[in-house]
């Protein structure tokens, strides 16, 4: 027979549990928030002067701003596997917004922080990206078209992020942009020229009949853009996937060469 005070703590847990399946992220929420007060702290501590002299705090200051924004496909069946796969440490990815099929938005980390899902990537200049960034990973398993409703979120999101963090429009890139030869998100069917329209990522002009200079230098061109061209076969082969959407040769032909000039000189 049970005691009193065992059929209490047995309450108590059946209560634990059925909060737990109204939330099943309540665990990892408060991991959530134990690493965020974890880096407020850090912040909060008066810097050691690697010269080691003086501090002098300033009161001119504010937090640094995201200036990039990723987009990505999980790659994955659901969005349910997505939040999963990000609240695992194991896994040590993680991605600012996840975004369903039906439109639903899920925010997963502060834009203030630094998700971990560019990986090993370059663009320009830029190695640290996921300093720089927000990520936003689309739910898709990688060959199916986009839905509407997720394109309509994502626009929203998209607007929000541009406004708030005063994000240039040639900075909405793509995973696969950034990572030549490793990664293709989002995937072919990607609504890049309908982003553009809306001010968010580059298109080159309709109807390109200029011709080609004698010096340009296609490779040139990419690494202007902004593309890592160690491997030139993998950076134009990202190329095609964003602005020419066809097929992925990593061989431009003549009408390609034309869209490269045309955009290039937009990233000048
Ligand atoms: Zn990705």
């Amino acid at each position: 027979m049970k005691s009193k005070p065992q059929m209490l703590l047995f309450a108590a847990a059946l209560t634990a549990l059925s909060a737990c399946s109204s939330s099943p992220y309540g665990p990892t929420n408060k991991v959530y928030k134990k690493q965020t007060k974890s880096l407020a702290n850090t912040i909060r501590e008066t810097p050691v002067n690697p010269a080691g002299q003086s501090f002098v705090g300033t009161v001119n200051f504010g937090l640094r701003k995201p200036n990039y924004v990723i987009i990505h496909h999980t790659a994955q069946n659901s969005t349910e596997q997505t939040l999963k796969t990000f609240t695992m440490p194991k896994t040590q990815v993680s991605a600012h917004y996840v975004i369903g099929r039906d439109g639903v938005v899920y925010q997963m980390l502060n834009d203030y922080l630094r998700a971990w899902h560019g990986g090993a990537a370059r663009w320009g200049n830029l190695t640290d990206i996921n300093s720089s960034s927000i990520g936003i990973e689309l739910d898709n398993n990688g060959f199916e078209p986009f839905a509407q409703p997720q394109i309509n979120s994502l626009l929203t999101v998209l607007d929000t992020l541009k406004r708030k963090h005063n994000i240039p429009a040639a900075n909405f890139i793509g995973h696969s942009d950034i990572a030549p030869g490793r990664k293709v998100d989002p995937n072919i069917t990607f609504p890049w020229k309908l982003l553009a329209e809306k001010g968010f990522g580059l298109w080159p002009d309709a109807g390109l009949s200029d011709s080609i200079p004698a010096n340009f230098n296609d490779v040139e061109a990419l690494r202007i853009i902004g593309y890592d061209i160690k491997n030139p076969v993998n950076a134009v082969k990202s190329f095609q996937l964003h602005f020419i959407q066809k097929e992925i040769t990593g061989i431009l032909n003549e009408e390609e060469k034309k869209v490269l000039f045309n955009l290039y000189k937009k990233y000048l």
